[in-house]
């Protein structure tokens, strides 16, 4: 999972992605680089889907991780569960 992060240089505080990459300008203090930071983490959130969103078994709202995990906790359980009961 992709996070991005604040890293200090000697003279200033520079945003990170996941890679180690310098991403957007040089901050010249903490709190302006990790709202910088939260920034982007929250638009590649969005654009991996990552947040709350209706549960497609019983359209309850729950919190996703992403593109791939389109039920909620309980149904997830409850396929799980029917899952070993077909294979069993
Ligand atoms: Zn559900």
């Amino acid at each position: 999972m992709a996070e991005y992060r604040v890293q200090k240089t000697f003279d200033a505080f520079v945003v990170l992605n996941a890679d180690g990459e310098r991403v957007g300008p040089y901050w010249a203090n903490e709190l302006a680089a990790e709202r910088e930071r939260k920034r982007m983490q929250d638009a590649y959130d969005r654009r991996r889907k990552r947040g709350p969103r209706p549960c497609l078994g019983c359209g309850a709202v729950f919190h996703s991780d992403g593109i791939h995990h389109r039920l909620c906790d309980p149904c997830r359980n409850h396929a799980d569960a029917l899952g070993r009961e077909m294979a069993g």
